[in-house]
């Protein structure tokens, strides 16, 4: 797909394939286009050129909440959650705009809440919430919907370190345990390394690199764009 904003080409025909049961990373510097993709996929933007598949399925047209509902969920960048709702409720409402009854919502917000260890802060509005609690809430509220695919756009930004291990797990879960197919995307590399099977690399709109977390490591081309060329030249010497 490809994407244009009044002449200036926030994607330049990008190809990203995701599969149910992998975790799929997508990395690359401020502004190479990660979230026009998310949103694209999601439904909250189109291509100007280009096609989205649902298994299968051409979506491209569709809006966001079908997406949704055939197994497509995503989180933001910033937080979209109800402030004035508690955290409980939020994920619940979650779980409820696709369908299900309020008895599983209630179920899956335990279950949710407990994976992503926001239980002590259940009761609490939104509002209070610090922001690594936010963060999380929005993956919670995300995989309320439970997702066959799922698009996680920054969980782990202004993320305390100590966190991170938690929501590398629960990004694991997701995958292991549900199955779901993830799109994770994140400026944290330790992170990005440790938890995905694939990683792909946007640049100015288009794909850098494509490979297995190994081989994008060894990739000069990858590290001049991340850490600038005297990072480059450091590991070559
Ligand atoms: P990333 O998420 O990788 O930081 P974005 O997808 O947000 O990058 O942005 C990619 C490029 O597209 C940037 O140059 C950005 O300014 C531009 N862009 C994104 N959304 C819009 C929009 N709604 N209108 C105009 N330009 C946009
Ligand atoms: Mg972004």
């Amino acid at each position: 797909m490809s994407r244009s904003f009044e002449g200036v080409e926030a994607l330049r025909d990008v190809s990203l394939e995701l599969r149910r049961g992998e975790v799929v990373g997508l990395i690359g510097p401020n502004g190479a286009g990660k979230s026009t993709l998310v949103n694209i996929l999601s439904g909250f933007d189109r291509p100007t050129r280009g096609q989205v598949l649902l298994e299968g399925r051409d979506v491209t047209r569709w809006p966001a909440h079908r997406r949704g509902r055939h197994g497509l969920a995503r989180t933001f960048q910033h937080s979209h959650a109800f402030r004035a709702l508690s955290v409980r409720e939020n994920v619940e409402v979650a779980a409820l705009g696709v369908g299900v009854s309020p008895r599983e919502a209630a179920r899956r917000a335990d279950e949710l809440l407990e994976l992503l260890g926001l239980a002590d802060e259940a009761d609490l509005p939104a509002a209070a919430l610090a922001h690594g609690d936010e963060r999380r809430l929005g993956v919670a509220r995300a995989l309320a919907t439970d997702p066959r695919f799922v698009l996680l756009d920054e969980p782990a930004a202004g993320l305390p370190e100590a966190e991170v291990p938690e929501l590398a797990a629960a990004v694991r879960s997701v995958r292991d345990d549900h199955g779901a197919g993830v799109l994770l995307i994140d400026h944290n590399m330790a992170l990005i390394m440790e938890v995905c099977d694939r990683i792909h690399v946007l640049d100015q709109g288009e794909t850098l690199a494509e490979g297995a977390p190994e081989e994008i490591r060894g990739n000069l081309d990858v590290a001049a764009a991340y850490l600038g060329e005297s990072a480059v030249r450091e590991e070559e010497e």
